[in-house]
């Protein structure tokens, strides 16, 4: 009897530390919280960090030394010290610059500095694709009701030849997350959404062929040049027509019916979707092509301006 007892005690002990345990799992860094501690920062000062502050917006769109360069022709010197500060910590006027018009791009008051409305909008997890900023193709027509469309395009355009109407995809990943059955019926029904609004349809290759679209788990550095960046702040990314990929960052917690610590796979594949059909990201908080995304939140329908953004980049 005695035992037995003791096994049974064993074993519920066990249960205890298990269950302790991962309620003290500490959760994994959700967004780009490493920018938090420069909060407050502005132009002329020096903060250890600040370079991270420039990769991120080199990232997303925001900041290029290269290029910023070649619009400063008259001021050679200034420039050059500009140049020089590219992966230092110094916040220089191109780095004010660049802050501002991502302020500009998320609606939010436009200081130039990192203030704290501003870093809570950097810090959330997000799709890793850049935004499209101060480009030709980012079409803000006046609308009804003095409304602004605010999808884009990604620069030059590109878009899926008008014979092809009838897509089809395929499923090929370096590192198996979930049920090829499961991923299946996500992507199914993300690509009714679009199919719904547009010239398009969606079918699955036929096994083992390749697709006009491929879409996969992969982690870290995976061979297409934009390499995850573990669990947290990207989560899924997607090429400009033609190229037709959309991989899901195979360190993220995915589920078809998330909790708040899971990504939602469907609402991703709407987004990337559009990706690959050649939408950018909208400046529209509740547009699928909105850049953010939060833990546990499920946005799987297309919006006005999504709908607009298709339309627009097709007709004619
Ligand atoms: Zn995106
Ligand atoms: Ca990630
Ligand atoms: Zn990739």
């Amino acid at each position: 009897m005695a035992p037995n007892l003791s096994l049974l005690l064993g074993a519920f002990l066990l249960l205890l530390v298990a269950v302790q345990s991962k309620n003290h799992t500490k959760p994994p860094e959700k967004g780009f919280k490493f920018l938090q501690h420069l909060q407050g920062c502005h132009k002329g000062q020096t903060v250890k960090g600040l370079h991270e502050l420039k990769r991120y917006l080199e990232k997303f769109g925001y900041l290029n030394y290269g290029t910023t360069n070649n619009h400063h022709h008259s001021k050679s010197t200034a420039t050059i010290s500009n140049l020089n500060h590219a992966n230092d910590d110094m916040f220089d006027d191109i780095l004010e610059s660049a802050v501002r018009s991502y302020q500009s791009y998320y609606h939010l008051k436009v200081t130039g500095s990192l203030d704290s409305e501003t870093v809570q909008q950097m810090i959330l997890p997000r799709c890793g694709v850049a935004d499209v900023v101060n480009n030709a193709t980012n079409m803000k027509h006046p609308r009804l009701f003095n409304m602004v469309a605010q999808y884009s395009f990604f620069p030059g355009k590109p878009r899926w030849p008008a014979s092809k109407t009838r897509l089809t995809y395929s499923f090929q990943s370096s590192a198996q997350v979930v049920g090829l059955q499961e991923l299946r019926s996500v992507c199914s029904r993300a690509f009714k959404k679009w199919q719904d609004v547009s010239r398009f349809t969606f079918v699955e290759a036929p096994q083992g062929a390749d697709g006009d679209i491929v879409i996969g788990f992969h982690r870290g550095n995976h061979g297409d040049g934009y390499p995850f960046d573990g669990p947290g702040r990207t989560f899924a990314h997607a090429f400009a027509p033609t190229r037709g990929w959309f991989h899901y960052d195979a360190d993220e917690n995915w589920s078809s019916n998330p909790n708040m610590n899971q990504v939602d796979l469907e609402s991703l594949a709407v987004h990337e979707i559009g990706h690959v059909l050649g939408l950018g990201h909208s400046e529209d908080l509740n547009a699928i092509m909105y850049a953010y995304f939060s833990y546990g939140t499920i946005k799987r329908d297309l919006n006005a301006n999504d709908i607009e953004g298709i339309r627009v980049l097709y007709s004619s």
